[in-house]
C-alpha cells in the first residue's frame, strides 16, 4: 500500500512544480489542504490518523494531533519556525521533525528591512493619498545613519546586520550566543537587552517563539525605547505582549510598528488594527518565489529521507 503525505502549506509547488516531480518518483497518495487557510487542531484531529508524513506550514502538531497520528513518521516542516510543534511528544514517539534552513532567510531579512523603510516614509499611506485623487505630502524620517538593535542573530538577523551596513547604520545585537566573529567582520557590537532597547531607533526581531522569548517585549521594554523608536516584527506574535504595544502606540510611547506576525492568526477582532501608527502584513516575509522554491524542494527531502531510510539533513532536536 503507498503511503500517505498530507501537505498543508497554500504555497507549496505555487511557484514552481519540482516539489511534486520530486514526490512523483514514490508514489506516494498526496493530499493537499485545499480549505485556503492552515488547519485548526480539531481538523488535524479529524484526519491525522491515516498518514505517514505530513509536510507542514503554521498548523498545529501538538500532543494530540501526534498521539492521535499512530502511523506518522515524520513531521516535514515547512520553514524554520518550530513553534506550532510539540517537539518534546514528536521525539517521545519517534516522530521525526526535519525542517528547512536556510531556505526563507533572506527573503524575510529583505522583508523586514521593506517594513522599516515602507513606516519611516509612510510608503504605504502615500499610495493610498494617491489612488484617491489627492496629492498630498507626508514627512517621515530617514533610515541612513540611524541606529538598528536586532534582537536574534541567526540566518535572518544576520541577513538584516548585512543591510544594514549599506545603510550605514550603527548594529546593536543582543542573542543568547553572540557570533563576535560576524559582529567583528561587519561592524556589529553586540550589548545588553537594555541598552538596545534604549539606543536603537529601529529594533527588530528575529529570535523563535519559545517559553523564554513568549512577550520578551512587554510594556517594560516598550518604556525603555525612545519615543521616535519603530518596531519591527517579523518572527513570531507571541514575542511582544499586543496589549502592552497597542498602549505604546496609542499613547506615542513609541512612534511606530510594523508586524508580519500576531498572537492570534489571522488578527481579527484585534485593536491593534485600529491604530495609525502600525503597519501590517499577512505573515508573508517569506513570501517570495525564491524561498517557496527553496522550501518545497527542502521539505520533500526531508519528508523523503525519513519515509525512506535516510539520514535527513536538518533534522530539529
Ligand atoms: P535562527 O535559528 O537562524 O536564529 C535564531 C536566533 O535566535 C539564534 O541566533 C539564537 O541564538 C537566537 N535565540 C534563540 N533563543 C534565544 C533567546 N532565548 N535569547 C536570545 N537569543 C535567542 O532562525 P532564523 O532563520 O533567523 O528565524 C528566526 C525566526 O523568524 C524563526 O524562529 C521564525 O519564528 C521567524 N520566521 C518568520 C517568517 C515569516 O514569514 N515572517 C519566516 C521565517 C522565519
Amino acid at each position: 500500500m503507498s503511503k500517505k503525505i498530507l501537505i498543508t502549506p497554500r504555497s507549496f509547488g505555487k511557484t514552481s512544480n519540482v516539489p511534486f516531480e520530486m514526490l512523483d518518483k514514490y508514489n506516494y497518495e498526496l493530499i493537499k489542504n485545499d480549505t485556503g487557510k492552515k488547519y485548526n487542531e480539531d481538523e488535524l484531529l479529524e484526519i491525522i490518523e491515516d498518514f505517514d508524513g505530513i509536510i507542514v506550514g503554521l498548523d498545529p502538531i501538538t500532543e494530540r494531533v501526534l498521539e492521535k497520528g499512530k502511523k506518522l513518521r515524520v513531521v516535514s516542516k515547512y520553514g524554520v519556525g518550530l513553534d506550532n510543534i510539540d517537539l518534546e511528544t514528536a521525539k517521545k514517539l519517534g516522530v521525526k521533525v526535519t525542517y528547512t534552513p536556510g531556505a526563507n532567510n533572506e527573503s524575510v531579512a529583505d522583508f523586514a528591512f521593506a517594513l522599516m523603510l515602507t513606516l519611516s516614509r509612510k510608503i504605504s499611506k502615500l499610495d493610498e493619498i494617491v489612488r484617491n485623487n489627492r496629492w498630498e505630502k507626508k514627512i517621515g524620517t530617514e533610515v541612513y545613519g540611524k541606529t538598528i538593535g536586532i534582537i536574534g542573530t541567526g540566518a535572518i538577523g544576520k541577513g538584516v546586520a548585512g543591510r544594514a551596513t549599506g545603510f550605514n547604520m550603527e548594529i546593536l545585537a543582543y542573542d543568547l550566543y553572540p557570533n563576535e566573529a560576524f559582529a567583528n567582520r561587519i561592524g556589529m557590537k553586540y550589548v545588553d537587552k537594555k541598552t538596545l532597547l534604549e539606543k536603537s531607533d529601529f529594533i527588530t526581531l528575529h529570535v523563535p517563539l519559545t517559553d523564554e522569548m513568549y512577550h520578551f517585549i512587554d510594556s517594560e521594554e516598550l518604556n525603555m525605547m525612545k519615543d521616535s523608536a519603530i518596531l519591527i516584527n517579523t518572527s513570531r506574535g507571541g514575542i511582544v505582549n499586543e496589549d502592552a504595544l497597542y498602549n505604546a502606540l496609542k499613547y506615542n510611547k513609541i512612534a511606530g510598528a510594523a508586524l508580519d506576525v500576531y498572537e492570534t492568526e489571522p488578527p481579527t477582532n484585534n485593536r491593534l488594527l485600529e491604530l495609525d501608527n502600525i503597519l501590517l502584513s499577512s505573515h508573508c516575509g517569506a513570501s517570495t518565489v525564491d524561498a517557496t522554491n527553496r522550501m518545497g524542494v527542502m521539505a520533500v527531502e526531508g519528508l523523503v529521507s525519513v519515509l525512506e531510510g535516510m539520514e535527513p539533513k536538518y533534522l530539529a532536536k
